[in-house]
């Protein structure tokens, strides 16, 4: 299905495309999208990166949620940013904890390098937008470069990272601002609030390091 390789545009979920929550989003209820996001996801649409959601969603490990709930918020949130002229071609998530040492928790690299290989990416031309030092991690881990942003927890873990880190970073405001930083993206269309077309079909929506 994917014969041509083509480069990603990694998408961290919470703190960038929804409010983050230090609780964790456990519900559909919880999912509050920020500001301006549909018009930037819109220009990824008509791209020619494939767009990528990888998550950590430990909620699950901790027995707060279970997959089928956390995969069921996700998968509406995919469905919302679809019928709003944007496109999610796979998302990733990761339900461990931070000691169950598997390999696709982010800062480790496992969801992009599972994704490079399900969808054909080039990620040497891929970028990986997120809200936490660990999104960057991943990112250099796989060879991806990562841009910062400063909704969610960005602001807070810039000001906790090293001076001399902080500059390594590219960091931007928000999804908008992060788009700047990638070449070949189609300009910013008119705001079209009237999303009709049909559902994009997605070739995989699953939990990351699981058979499926
Ligand atoms: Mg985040
Ligand atoms: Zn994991």
């Amino acid at each position: 299905m994917y014969e041509t390789t083509r480069p990603a545009i990694f998408l961290d979920r919470d703190g960038v495309i929804n409010e983050n929550r230090d609780d964790y989003v456990k519900s559909w209820e919880e999912v509050f999208f920020l500001a301006g996001i549909f018009p930037a996801l819109q220009r990824l649409q008509q791209s020619a990166y494939r767009v990528v959601l990888v998550t950590n969603q430990s909620v699950v490990g901790r027995g707060i949620i279970t997959a089928q709930q956390a995969l069921a918020v996700n998968r509406r949130v995919v469905e919302t940013i679809e019928a709003w002229g944007g496109r999610i071609d796979a998302s990733y998530l990761c339900q461990h904890q931070p000691d169950d040492g598997c390999d696709c928790r982010k800062p480790a690299p496992g969801m992009l390098l599972q994704a490079a290989r399900d969808l054909n990416l080039d990620l040497a031309r891929s970028y990986l937008i997120g809200d936490a030092m660990s999104d960057l991690q991943a990112a250099k881990a796989a060879g991806v470069q990562g841009i910062l942003v400063l909704t969610g927890r960005g602001l807070q873990e810039l000001r906790r990272s090293a001076a001399t880190d902080a500059l390594r970073w590219l960091v931007a405001a928000d999804l908008a601002g992060a788009l700047a930083y990638i070449p070949g993206l189609p300009k910013a269309r008119d705001w079209a609030a009237a999303p009709d077309h049909a559902l994009a079909s997605r070739p995989f929506d699953g939990l990351a390091g699981e058979a499926r």
